[in-house]
């Protein structure tokens, strides 16, 4: 049994990233699988299971026989009714020609990305960052840019930030609003703000609208595309339907953009993917028709994150030493334990470790001194866990 000395495999695959928060979450599925009692922090998705009338309609859809491949950029129905809700929400009037459906919100960020990237190109990531754009980004051969913007400013970068980043290479900007590792909403005159920026420096942006349903507090979503026709012109909207109908494991996104991005986008797709799942888009289209039973579902999800958030933010502002912004979006809050003098992956590693609590790290989103708690998760393990982070911290203090 001699083993070949294989050479090294690709430079993609060597310097790639796994995804910190994919691996947290598993660990401490691992650790609950073993028996242990983990309060966990860590999920990147609804606790919900999908509304029945989707999965209906996707049932039918498989028993019926849509099980072949169909257009590269989607059904044409679904694409339809995808153009009707950005109408419908927001007044966005598109083509479904402008609609690409892909497998995950993920894989539509991905595709915008390499859509408009060429190696050496630069991209501006606003930090604390989802984990996927570097590293996407980085799959492109382009070259990610983060620029941080801490919880003084409430998460939110500043124009002249953001100016400050642009050189001549630079040729995406990345706004995701609401944010995925904060819950910032940014208002629509900071968004405003931020597009006369790309305007005068002719950048491409890309907006990840995936949390645009799940808002609190009488905040309303913008979508970008939308803020002026020189807007619509350079935003590549990426979206999906794995948050808002809690459809993370169906891999449906979308991506709305000028025809032409549009037809880039979804040729790229025809040679990486071909197609989102055909039966799956079925159900998608049930959750943008049925409307009525869509909006009754969403809204028993929004009451309880809003209920979660709350009694999160509550918990965690009563600690000493822990300062934590109100965010109004996603289901993530992101606490300031930079008083402990820990790093934030040194904090997590002892919080897990002590207290059986799982949280992400900050550094993992390019903002040290910060955790990542999901409140996508029950109010029982919510208290139970504040009251063990409690603890620990008491400790550190000690
Ligand atoms: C969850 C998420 C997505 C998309 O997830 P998919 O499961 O691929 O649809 C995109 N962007 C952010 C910021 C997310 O948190």
């Amino acid at each position: 049994m001699s083993s070949a000395t294989l050479r090294p495999l690709s430079s993609w695959a060597q310097n790639i990233s796994p995804s910190p928060t994919l691996a947290v979450d598993a660990k401490a599925k691992a650790l609950m699988a073993a028996g242990e009692d983990v309060c966990s922090f860590a999920a990147g998705e609804p606790d919900f299971d999908t509304p029945q009338h989707i999965k209906d309609a996707a049932a039918a859809a498989l028993q019926a026989g849509k099980t072949k491949y169909v257009a590269t950029p989607g059904i044409e129905d679904l694409r339809k009714a995808i153009a009707e809700y950005y109408d419908r929400s927001y007044g966005h009037k598109v083509a479904p020609s402008q609609v690409v459906v892909s497998p995950g919100g993920k894989f539509s960020c991905y595709l915008a990305i390499m859509a408009v990237c060429s190696p050496g190109d630069e991209v501006i990531v606003p930090a604390p960052y989802w984990v996927s754009y570097p590293e996407m980004v980085k799959l492109a051969g382009a070259v990610p840019k983060a620029v941080l913007a801490t919880d003084a400013t409430g998460f939110k970068l500043r124009p002249d930030q953001i100016e400050a980043a642009v050189t001549s290479r630079t040729k995406l900007l990345i706004i995701n609003s609401p944010s995925n590792p904060t819950g910032v909403v940014y208002s629509r005159q900071e968004l405003e703000a931020v597009m006369a920026v790309a305007a005068k420096h002719n950048l491409y942006v890309l907006s990840d609208e995936i949390y645009e349903n799940l808002i609190y507090g009488g905040v309303a979503p913008t979508c970008l595309a939308t803020l002026s026709a020189d807007a619509a012109a350079r935003t590549l909207v990426a979206s999906g339907f794995s948050k808002t109908y809690s459809m993370t494991g169906w891999r449906l996104g979308t991506l709305v953009a000028p025809a032409p991005i549009a037809k880039a986008v979804a040729e790229l797709q025809s040679q990486m993917s071909s197609t989102a799942t055909t039966f799956a888009q079925y159900g998608a289209l049930a959750a943008l028709r049925e409307t009525e039973k869509t909006k009754a579902s969403l809204e028993k999800m929004l009451a309880a994150f809003d209920r979660r958030r709350l009694l999160l933010h509550r918990g965690l502002t009563s600690i000493p030493g822990i300062a934590c912004v109100l965010s109004q979006g996603a289901f993530y809050l992101f606490p300031n334990i930079s008083s402990f003098g820990l790093s934030s992956m040194e904090f997590c590693e002892r919080l897990l470790e002590k207290e059986k609590v799982a949280a992400v790290p900050g550094s993992a989103f390019g903002a040290e001194g910060y955790l990542r708690l999901s409140y996508a998760t029950s109010d029982e393990i919510i208290s139970k866990g504040v009251a063990r982070l409690a603890n620990f911290c008491r400790a550190l203090k000690a």
